[in-house]
């Protein structure tokens, strides 16, 4: 479902579940990581890209006061209820300890949404290895930005989320996952240095060439125990070689030590500083679009990952054979295993118009290898965390009866306070009143904003058209 269709629809469940239409609708996309794999933890590079995934929120504040934050799931997740008067901690339903640890990050930062009725409807499949979790984290925060009209830095923000995962959901991430569905943009990948944390923007704006993802549908339970072996292994690689992490050992330096650690410890790190040095060429090739070296470069990343590595498995082997026999003839240009290992998904480049006639035979022959059924899907790269519906005043200074900006938040919340620190303050404003106004009086049927005083009309249960006809008939 296409983004716009898809907040459609978000809009009508939202509808039906709270009985009236959501005031902000947002955003946030799930991931594939095109190259890079277990370089993060060792300081190198990732090329991550946001997928056509999302997870999407819609919003509003609530009609109670309450000062709760209430989360339904579109899929039937048991909903979450947030208190924003108490500590938030982790807690049940588990999945809601994503948002909570978001939410918690930005009441610490003083930056706090009040209560909220929220709908969440993701796309981005679930455990899949596509990272719906950053996906959660990001439109949450996106949210609350939206909400609250405060917007940290994107390195910040990507940051919090990371730690709402450390901290709520006890899953020690790297910090790609956050990153991109921050910071992705349409027709682009993101080349992240895990050491600096600086970010480039890669183009890959040819549609013709797409990325074809197959979740192999298995998640073999090893993925944690060899986890944290794979990562002790490349620290004592590093330690061997006498630098602080992998990332700044080369090739040469690495056979040259090969008599000092065990073949094991060597392939790991072979994986590591071979995998570092194909995803800065990977980014090139993208940049030239030169589709073959970067489908050999992703040949070579899975063979890598399979034999020093060793975290493929069976079905994932599987899913890159048939790439191979399919080709580039037949539409593709290289496939690897994606994301941690012992499952999860595949990622191929592919010619995008071949995509039907690849799924059909990947569906087949998958099926006759394993037995099991892949699903699988074709994205570009598509946009970073997106606002798709906010109806908050705009940033320019109201003038009476000026249109383009929206007062129905204003209009239905009433609290003037909220435009504290975008006005002056409301003596001020009150000041600017012909014959005087106490700020007492600014509440039900009066507010001030950006120095002028607006006397609001009762308008009861509104439409757009008549909060259109309240805009241009406020008074000075
Ligand atoms: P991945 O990020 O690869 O999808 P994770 O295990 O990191 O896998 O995150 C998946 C978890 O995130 C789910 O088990 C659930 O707790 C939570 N989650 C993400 N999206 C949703 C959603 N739409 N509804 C309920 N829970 C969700
Ligand atoms: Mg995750």
């Amino acid at each position: 479902m296409k983004l716009n269709d898809l907040v459609d629809r978000v809009g009508q469940e939202f509808e039906q579940i709270y009985g009236r239409s959501p005031r902000w609708i947002v955003a946030a996309p799930g991931r594939v990581n095109v190259i890079g794999e277990h370089t993060d933890y060792n300081d190198g590079f990732v090329l991550p890209m946001a997928i056509d995934r999302y997870a999407v929120l819609a919003a509003d504040s609530r009609t109670d006061g309450k000062n709760v934050i209430r989360f339904h799931d579109a899929s039937g997740a048991e909903p979450a209820f947030i208190n924003l008067s108490a500590p938030i901690t982790p807690g049940t339903p588990k999945w809601a300890n994503y948002p909570r640890g978001v939410i918690a990050g930005y009441l610490a930062r003083g930056i706090n949404p009040g209560g909220l009725d929220v709908l969440l409807h993701s796309t981005v499949p679930l455990g899949g290895g596509l990272s719906s979790s950053a996906a959660l984290e990001v439109s949450t925060a996106t949210l609350l930005e939206n909400v609250t009209g405060k917007k940290l830095d994107p390195v910040e923000k990507a940051l919090l989320c990371q730690k709402a995962e450390h901290d709520f959901a006890g899953v020690p991430c790297g910090i790609m996952d956050q990153f991109i569905s921050v910071m992705g943009q349409e027709n682009h990948l993101l080349l992240l240095d895990c050491r600096s944390r600086k970010t480039q923007l890669v183009p890959m704006d040819d549609p013709a060439i797409g990325l074809f993802i197959v979740n192999s549908n298995v998640r073999h339970e090893l993925g944690n125990s060899e986890y944290a072996k794979r990562r002790a292994q490349c620290e004592s690689a590093a330690k061997i070689l006498g630098v602080p992490s992998l990332r700044d050992a080369t090739a040469v330096d690495l056979e040259n030590a090969r008599s000092k650690m065990s073949d094991v410890v060597f392939r790991r790190a072979r994986h590591v500083i071979s995998e570092i040095e194909r995803t800065i060429h990977a980014a090139e090739g993208l940049r030239a679009s030169n589709w073959t070296t970067v489908g050999q470069l992703m040949y070579a990343s899975h063979r890598s990952l399979r034999d020093d590595y060793e975290v493929s498995c069976r079905e994932l082997d599987a899913i890159v054979e048939i790439s191979e026999s399919i080709g580039i003839k037949g539409g593709i240009y290289g496939c690897r295993m994606t994301g941690g290992g012992f499952g999860g998904c595949t990622v191929a480049l592919v010619k995008t118009e071949a995509v039907p006639g690849i799924s059909k035979k990947m569906a087949e022959d998958y099926k006759a290898k394993t037995g099991i059924d892949a699903s699988m899907f074709v994205t570009r790269p598509a946009s970073g965390a997106v606002i798709l519906k906010s109806r908050r005043a705009q940033s320019q200074p109201l003038q009476p009866g000026r249109t383009g900006w929206d007062e129905e938040e204003q209009l239905r919340s009433g609290p003037v306070a909220r435009f504290r620190g975008r006005g002056p303050s409301i003596a001020e404003a009150c000041s600017h009143v012909p014959g005087g106004l106490h700020p007492r009086m600014i509440g039900q049927d009066n507010f001030a904003f950006a120095g002028h005083f607006f006397q609001r009309h009762r308008l009861g249960s509104v439409s757009p058209r008549r909060h259109h006809h309240a805009k241009n008939t406020l008074v000075n």
